[in-house]
């Protein structure tokens, strides 16, 4: 099915002081960055990239259901954005030398293929790009990379674990793809791991966090502690059912 989000943009060339989402596009299959459905926006943020004051779009969508997942109401790639790229472009046209960069978050932002088009737009401007994935689309992440300063790359579990996590099948070959191109593409990377006590055990995370080191070279790896508030009914009780037997 092809959905308003795949559907081809316009697209042109413009001098990149000109702050317009027409200027975002190199070519006729490449969607502008007004196509893209975002679902929220946190104006100014000083957590969503280490050390720098950014500005953070949430991205409709995503093919994965965490068990964990506290942003369910993003999750449907059916639903349309409701920020227009045009205000993200107005804000940062005005906050030039404030802000040091946007960050693309979700739901899972690489599955819209405006966001080239929107991070070019952003790095045309003077400002860096940073992204937050699952690395569920290896291929998109690819034509991503030239724009691209920073990546937060969760990477859930084990490969064998991977999809109790995600709840869909084969998520573990994308991430792990999608890890291996980061890596190789020598971008600066933090990994990292939400820890689910109900499907994950010590011994699993020791083997991911020898994994990640040992064979993909990473150095940046962090363990976050899952939070309850905003995932379903059905994982809370799961949760603390696990914390109970703890
Ligand atoms: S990848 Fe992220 S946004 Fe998608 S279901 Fe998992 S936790 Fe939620």
């Amino acid at each position: 099915m092809t959905s308003r989000l795949d559907r081809d943009g316009e697209f042109g060339l413009a001098a990149p002081s000109v702050v317009s989402t027409r200027a975002t596009a190199l070519n006729s299959t490449e969607p502008s960055a007004d196509e893209l459905a975002i679902a929220g926006w946190s104006r100014l943020s000083t957590c969503d990239w280490p050390d720098r004051i950014v500005t953070t779009l949430f991205l409709q969508g995503c093919p994965w259901r965490c068990t964990y997942c506290h942003n369910y109401t993003i999750l449907d790639p059916r639903t349309p954005g409701v920020v227009p790229w045009q205000d993200v472009a107005d804000l940062l046209a005005k906050r030039q030398g404030l802000l040091d960069g946007v960050v693309f978050s979700g739901g899972e932002p690489t599955r819209q293929r405006a966001l080239v088009a929107a991070a070019r737009q952003v790095r045309g401007l003077g400002f860096g790009v940073g992204l937050h994935t699952g690395g569920a689309f290896p291929t998109r992440l690819r034509a991503l990379l030239p724009y691209i300063d920073w990546v937060g790359l969760d990477i859930k579990a084990p490969p064998d674990r991977y999809d109790e996590i995600t709840r869909r099948q084969g998520s573990a070959r994308p991430a792990f793809e999608s890890l291996e191109m980061v890596m190789e593409a020598g971008i600066s990377v933090q990994v990292r791991t939400t820890v689910d006590p109900t499907v994950l055990t010590p011994g699993d995370v020791t083997r991911l966090t020898e994994l990640l080191r040992d064979e993909y070279g990473v150095e940046d790896h962090v363990l976050q502690t899952v939070r309850s508030d905003g995932t379903s009914e059905e994982y809370r009780n799961a949760l603390k059912k696990t914390e109970l037997m703890g």
